[in-house]
C-alpha cells in the first residue's frame, strides 16, 4: 500500500481515498482476527471443561499470541510475547503452555523451524503435513489424516506403534515463485 501511496500525489482526492482504504482495510483485519482470537479461546475453554482440563491464563495467552502471529513463532519469541500479557512468566510457564496446546492439537510444532503454528483447521486431528516456503515462511497446513497407504503398510508391518506423525514439505509458495 505505502509502495501505491508513494506514486500518488500527496493530498489528492486519489490519496486521501486510498489512505481512507488502508484504514478501513486494518481496522478490517484488526477485527477479524479479535473475532478470530475469541472464537479460538471459547473452542480451548469448551474443550477443557469437557475434558477435565484447566484452561489457564499462561495456556489462553499463549494461544491468543499464536493466533495473532501471520507468522511461525519460536518458544522464545512467544516467551517475549507473553511478558507483554502477564507480570514476569518464567520461560517453563511458556514452555508447558505450549507443550499443553501442542498435545491436545491447538497448535502444531513445526519440527523443522523450531516454531509452533496455529492449527487451521479443528484440533481434533491426528496427522498433519505442513508446506513451508523457505522464502517468506508461510505455513500452510494440508490434512491429510491419515498415512498414506503405502506407508501405513510398511508401518504396520514392522509392528511399530504410531502415536504421532507429521510430515513438512519445504519449498516456494505461490507468491514467492
Ligand atoms: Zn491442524
Ligand atoms: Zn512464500
Amino acid at each position: 500500500m505505502s509502495r501505491i501511496l508513494g506514486r500518488v500525489s500527496p493530498n489528492s482526492e486519489l490519496h486521501l481515498y486510498l489512505l481512507d482504504f488502508a484504514s478501513r482495510l486494518m481496522q478490517k483485519c484488526a477485527m477479524a482476527t479479535k473475532t478470530k482470537t475469541q472464537k479460538a479461546l471459547r473452542a480451548l475453554d469448551q474443550y477443557c471443561s469437557e475434558h477435565d482440563l484447566r484452561a489457564t491464563e499462561p495456556r489462553r495467552a499463549v494461544l491468543s499470541i499464536v493466533i495473532q502471529s501471520a507468522q511461525t513463532l519460536t518458544a522464545y519469541e512467544i516467551l517475549e510475547k507473553l511478558k507483554k500479557k502477564m507480570p514476569n512468566p518464567k520461560p517453563p510457564t511458556a514452555y508447558r503452555a505450549l507443550d499443553f496446546l501442542n498435545e491436545h492439537g491447538f497448535i502444531h510444532r513445526i519440527e523443522s523451524l523450531n516454531a509452533y503454528v496455529l492449527c487451521n483447521v479443528d484440533h481434533k486431528h491426528t496427522g498433519s503435513q505442513f508446506l513451508i516456503c523457505d522464502s517468506c515462511g508461510n505455513v500452510n497446513e494440508a490434512h491429510l489424516c491419515h498415512l498414506p497407504a503405502s506407508l501405513e503398510k510398511e508401518v504396520q508391518a514392522t509392528k511399530f506403534h504410531t502415536s504421532f506423525w507429521n510430515l513438512e514439505i519445504h519449498g516456494l509458495c505461490k507468491n514467492c515463485r
